[in-house]
Parts: C-alpha cells; structure tokens; sequence
C-alpha cells in the first residue's frame, strides 16, 4: 500500500524507533504514548486490520508479543502490560495497517484502558449466544 504510513514505518522507508525487526515485524515506540514504553508491532504486509491479517502472522504476533512483553517488563520495570489492538473507527483504529499495541503499565501511571460494565440478564446473554453460535 503505497499511501499507508504504517507500511512506510515497516519496511524502513520512514524512520522510527525501532524496538525490534526480523523479516516480517517491526516493533516502534508509538508517537503518542499512553505510557513510558508504550510499542506498536506492526506486519511488514499490508493487512488493514485483524480479519485481513493472514492466520500465520496472526498466531505469530502474539509469539511476538510475548516476547516483547518480556523485554519491556525485564527492561523498563513495569508492573503489568496492555495488549490492545482496534479494529474499525468506531473501535478507536484510526491507522487502517494492522497494529499491536503494548502498552507497558505501571503502579499510579493514571492512564485508564478500558470500558464501563453494563448490566445484562441471564435471558439477554442466551439469546446472544444463540445469535453468535446458531
Ligand atoms: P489506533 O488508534 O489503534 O489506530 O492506533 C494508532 C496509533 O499509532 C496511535 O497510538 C498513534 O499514536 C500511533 N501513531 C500514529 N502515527 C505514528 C507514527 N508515525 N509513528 C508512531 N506511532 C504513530
Ligand atoms: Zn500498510
């Protein structure tokens, strides 16, 4: 995709701080960071979100961010780590390239991801499973 920053990021034709490459990822520091260390593993193929990731580099960039989570927490001391990934602009995706974020956290960071528990029923959480699995 010759238009896409991420892609651009990738393969090396737009610098960035590079945390880690091998032949299919890079790992950045994010421009934006939620928090100290806050990295984005990127595909160095264009997929524009997880339903155009290929099977392969999917179960591969969890292997991936595993070890990178390993690193951050070996590294810069966190205490825990948020895996999060957007999918569409109501999601929050604001870069249609497929990304990973990690987001290292830390103990008083003040830095909140997450989302406000609704109330449901047993009847209303049936009827979704059956909506989902039927
Ligand atoms: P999302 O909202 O999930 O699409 O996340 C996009 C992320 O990319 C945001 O956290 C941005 O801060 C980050 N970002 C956008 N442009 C760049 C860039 N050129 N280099 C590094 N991170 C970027
Ligand atoms: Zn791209």
């Amino acid at each position: 995709m010759s238009d896409c920053i991420f892609c651009k990021i990738a393969s090396g034709e737009i610098p960035s701080k590079t945390l880690y490459e091998d032949e299919k990822f890079r790992v950045i520091l994010d421009l934006g960071p939620a928090t100290r260390g806050h990295a984005l593993i990127l595909p160095k193929t264009h997929a524009a979100d997880l339903f155009e990731l290929p099977d392969e580099t999917a179960a591969e960039v969890l292997v991936l961010a595993k070890k990178m989570g390993i690193t951050l927490k070996e590294k810069l001391k966190c205490d825990g780590l948020n895996l999060v990934q957007n999918n569409g602009a109501v999601a929050g995706q604001t870069v249609n390239h497929f990304h990973l974020h990690m987001i290292p956290r830390y103990q008083g960071d003040g830095q909140k991801i997450g989302w406000t528990p609704k109330k449901t029923d047993p009847e209303e959480l049936e009827a979704i499973q059956k909506e989902i699995t039927g």
